[in-house]
């Protein structure tokens, strides 16, 4: 088992990427995500910081950490408003690895015959990555989401020096989870 990148997440900042979406964005059985191009326009956050996430697991990015990954990376990024003079962005990887759910023993719970998905996906991390390798300066999602309803969403991955990048540059609020081939 060899660590090849890590899981980035944000500091919780209390909002709901979801709250108030129109209903078609989710589906009514299990409340996936429907609609990977929606995003609230505004978003109420509690407390600011470089990274954070919503209580549905959504990164939010300051514009610094935006600019960052709009630099090096092939991502989807959308503005949810601003806090106290900060704007605010949705920033999500284009680029996508496989998971090793078998490895993980992820569990598949209440299959949904509606949208195909399920209402919970659980045992995510430690993450173990169905590659080989990723590169050190790199940015994906997992093809996988993980959670129950609206909170379902991938797990971000960064390369390792990528990971090394973020740390050094001060962004606040990231989390870092060792993610692991078994390859
Ligand atoms: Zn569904």
């Amino acid at each position: 088992m060899k660590e090849i990148g890590n899981v980035l997440f944000g500091h919780d900042n209390g909002a709901h990427f979801f709250h108030g979406a129109p209903t078609s964005v989710l589906c009514w059985n299990c409340r996936a995500c429907l609609d990977f191009h929606y995003s609230p326009e505004t978003l109420k956050i509690e407390t600011f910081y470089g990274f954070s996430q919503t209580q549905d697991n959504r990164l939010i990015c300051s514009q610094r950490a935006k600019d960052f990954f709009l630099t090096y990376f092939d991502v989807r990024v959308s503005a949810v408003g601003a806090w106290r003079g900060n704007s605010l962005y949705h920033v999500s990887p284009k680029s996508i690895v496989p998971f090793n759910s078998l490895a993980r023993g992820t569990r598949f719970v209440d299959h949904c015959d509606v949208c195909g998905s399920y209402k919970s996906i659980v045992e995510a991390t430690p993450a173990y990555l169905a590659i080989e390798r990723i590169d050190d300066r790199s940015f994906f999602r997992t093809d996988l989401v993980f959670g129950s309803y609206e909170e379902k969403a991938s797990l971000n991955i960064v390369g390792l020096a990528t990971a090394k990048d973020l740390h050094e540059r001060g962004f606040s609020g990231c989390v870092f989870k060792a993610a692991f081939s078994l390859v």
